[in-house]
């Protein structure tokens, strides 16, 4: 069930997870196992396997997920020392949750991205 993944668990408050910012579209949390000092997921509520399987009809899912990201980075206070975005996609990008989600990683400089 493309609705039943874990994020969408921590979604329905069936499992926990330290949330920091939720409205009617989207969902933030810390990631569980973090690559940076600061690692919060940014998961939309409408379900979205993968990257692939965004209509253009959602292209608001995409934004609305960059701008929670971009005014947590403010609320934060890191926006201007810098932050990275990241959305893997299937397998080669390492995708292991099937419910689109941007990383946002900051706190630190961050190495280059790549294989
Ligand atoms: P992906 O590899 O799909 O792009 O990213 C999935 C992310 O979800 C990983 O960074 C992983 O650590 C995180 N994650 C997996 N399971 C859980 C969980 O139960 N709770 C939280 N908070 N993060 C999780």
């Amino acid at each position: 069930m493309s609705d039943d993944t874990i994020f969408h668990k921590i979604i329905r408050r069936e499992i926990p997870a330290t949330i920091v910012y939720e409205d009617e579209y989207l969902i933030a949390f810390r990631d569980i196992a973090p690559q940076a000092p600061v690692h919060v997921l940014f998961v939309p509520k409408v379900a979205v396997p993968t990257l692939n399987d965004l209509q253009p009809s959602q292209a608001e899912v995409l934004g609305r997920l960059a701008i929670a990201a971009a005014d947590y980075a403010k609320r934060e206070g890191f926006a201007e020392d810098g932050y990275r975005i990241v959305m893997n996609c299937n397998g080669d990008a390492g995708q292991t949750v099937f419910q689109i989600h941007l990383h946002l990683l900051a706190g630190a400089p961050l190495g280059r991205f790549g294989t």
